[in-house]
């Protein structure tokens, strides 16, 4: 049972530059529930969920994105078209902006803080303009103990207002919304968008920026769980790749669902304090963790409901990125706190759409170093007239868009910790079988969770070279045979029944993984560029 803290203490705005407000500061998750559905801002679905629609925005918008570059940022950040640059004084202006808008207003406060590591712990505090903004706060970051509350000192301020438009010309963004960070004020600043995982990806990149250049500790977008043996597991993977589902295991304790650090004492613990899962298509059958964790408390975002509040999940009219927040401990086998040790088994998951990617193999230490700076997954050919092919997606670290560094510096890290402890390293295809999209079918979720289940249990033995094929393409060691799999699945060629095809193809996604790796070469040593795809076609 969550603890929910009766907070009768309140603060003032006003050293925010927020004048005359309405502070609602600490309500619980009933009441911020209650008020958005009392303002029509929202309403509850018949698993007693909020739903709620974000707006314009039903996804991050990556371009808006904008660091401020300043002493802390100037010489560290790896400025470009992921780091945007911001200026200083435009900052100061624009906020400036945001906090007259908020003022006079009615406005949440939430006090929470990111990593479950003691050692670690960023006190937060959230300032929301709408309240259930200030409910997926609630949900997504750790919650303090009154006991906490009482001294409470927060470090770093987010400032969401979605109503806020800014006027591109004098403001200093590309459009109307902006997610802006600000290190040496430790602001996020977020306006014009009402998309949530704004607000949880600002606070991420900001410790993506922090842990590595002061804390010695590496952080990674991957989701991690534990065994009984306390064996720790760890699931990096581009959005929509199966971080959330393929985490949530009954047999396993959760420790989180996306957001990791791994430290220097051989640990690792999560940022949050909740799960954001998708929901395009969930089903008790395939995800009953998931599927039960949306109750009172969770909060539905740009779903379809009918008349009776139920949820239509195939209904994707809004978006398909339909997704839903909860605390973790809406999940129940979680691990408390949500920390482990060094992990055992690593998986990159990796969403291909070509269908060439062996469903699952292990990676030598190389091949895991060249993958992880590739960050490949494909994204579909998607409702966009004449686009029929997929395109292959290249996010280094499989994270790029929150990494403030040089893609080079986590990999480096990635690459000591794997060796230092030995860490087995596996690429798993939660895409296409039997043939590319379109032509064959994503590979079954049973499927998925087999291989994973075998790794985990030891049923696939490590590294011995006749239960192993090594890919002619890719170098990658295939397993023969795996518990719970047909063996024919385990072969990407053997399910196209199109020799031809099946090189051509793979051949397209090797040149796609050379021309990619391009970039990042120059800073690579010679044993991670062994570690690419062995053959392509000229
Ligand atoms: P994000 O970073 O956006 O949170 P994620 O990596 O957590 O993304 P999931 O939320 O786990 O991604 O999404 C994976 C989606 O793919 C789910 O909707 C899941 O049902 C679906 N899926 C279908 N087949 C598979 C499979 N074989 N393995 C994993 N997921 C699958
Ligand atoms: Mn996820």
């Amino acid at each position: 049972m969550i603890n929910y803290n009766q907070v009768t203490k309140t603060i003032s705005l006003e050293v925010y530059g927020i004048k005359n407000a309405n502070v609602q500061y600490q309500l619980s998750p009933e009441q911020l529930h209650e008020i958005t559905v009392e303002k029509g801002l929202g309403k509850e679905a018949s698993s007693g969920a909020l739903a709620v629609n974000t707006g314009e925005f039903t996804g991050r918008s990556p371009k808006d994105r904008f660091i401020v570059k300043d002493d802390i940022t100037k010489d560290r950040v790896w400025w470009g078209d992921i780091n945007i640059p911001f200026d200083a004084d435009k900052f100061d202006a624009l906020y400036n902006k945001v906090v007259n808008y908020l003022s006079n207003k009615e406005i949440f406060v939430r006090d929470s803080y990111a990593c479950a590591d003691e050692d670690y712990k960023l006190n937060i505090r959230v300032i929301n303009e709408y309240p259930w903004s200030n409910q997926f706060a609630y949900n997504m970051f750790l919650r303090p103990t009154e006991e906490e509350l009482k001294g409470f000192d927060p470090e770093w301020t987010v400032v969401n207002a979605p109503g806020f438009m800014a006027n591109p010309e004098e403001d200093g963004t590309r459009q109307h919304n902006f997610a802006i960070l600000n290190f040496s004020k430790k602001i996020a600043l977020i306006g014009g968008t009402g998309y949530t995982g704004e607000i949880k990806k600002g606070i991420f990149s900001a410790l993506n920026f922090i842990l590595p250049v002061f804390k010695n500790t590496l952080p990674m977008h991957c989701s991690a769980n534990v065994g009984k043996e306390g064996d720790t597991a760890i699931f990096f993977g581009l959005s929509g790749t199966g971080k959330t589902t393929l985490s949530t295991d009954p047999n396993r304790s959760l420790i989180g669902d996306d957001e990791h650090g791994w430290t220097a004492g051989n640990s690792v613990f999560n940022f949050e304090g909740g799960c954001y899962a998708k929901v395009i298509n969930l089903s008790r059958d395939n995800e009953p963790e998931i599927y039960d964790a949306i109750k009172k408390g969770a909060i539905l975002e740009n779903v379809i409901l009918d008349k009776d509040g139920h949820v239509n999940f195939e209904d994707i009219s809004i978006t398909q990125n339909t997704r839903v927040s909860y605390p973790i401990e809406h999940i129940e086998n979680i691990q408390v706190p949500s920390t482990g040790k060094n992990p055992k088994n690593i998986f990159f998951l990796t969403a291909d759409a070509f269908g060439v990617l062996p469903p699952i193999s292990k990676l030598t230490p190389s091949q895991a170093a060249y993958h992880f700076i590739s960050g490949y997954t494909a994204k579909v050919a998607g409702t966009e007239a004449g686009v029929v092919e997929p395109q292959p997606s290249f996010s280094a670290c499989f994270g790029a868009p929150f990494m403030p560094l040089h893609p080079a510096k986590y990999a480096e890290m990635l690459s000591e910790k794997m060796i230092k402890s030995g860490v087995n390293v596996w690429l798993v295809n939660t895409g296409w079988t039997g043939g590319p999209y379109g032509v064959g079918t994503r590979m079954k979720l049973k499927y998925t969770r087999a291989m994973i289940s075998a790794v985990l249990n030891g049923d696939l033995g490590l590294y011995n070279y006749d239960d192993y094929h090594i890919h002619s393409v890719f170098g990658v060691a295939q397993p023969r045979e795996c518990p719970g799999v047909p063996t024919s699945v385990l072969s990407p060629r053997a399910t196209w029944n199109d020799d031809e095809n099946y090189y051509k193809t793979a051949f397209k996604l090797t040149n796609a993984f050379r021309e990619n790796f391009k970039k990042f070469e120059a800073h690579c040593n010679e044993e991670i560029r062994r570690g690419g795809p062995q053959r392509y076609a000229f």
